[in-house]
């Protein structure tokens, strides 16, 4: 898996934060979102599609990397 996020789009509302702390995190001064891992563990996949389903901004990006998914 990988994951891109795109700033300009982030409002900052911080729900990929709450859903996937692991990976998401935001800027102290305004919110905007950080990625802190764009390859997460498996167990990590299913907060990070959640994140990027409920992003009200659709700023996450979730592409599937085949040979990382079946190790
Ligand atoms: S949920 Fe979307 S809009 Fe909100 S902080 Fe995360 S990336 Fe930005």
């Amino acid at each position: 898996m990988r994951v891109t996020i795109d700033q300009d789009k982030c409002c900052g509302a911080g729900s990929c934060v709450l859903s996937a702390p692991e990976v998401f995190d935001q800027r102290e001064e305004d919110g905007i979102v950080l990625l802190l891992d764009a390859e997460p563990p498996a167990a990590l996949h299913d907060a990070v599609h959640e994140a990027a389903a409920i992003c009200p901004a659709a700023a996450i990006t979730v592409e599937q990397t085949e040979q990382a998914e079946r190790v």
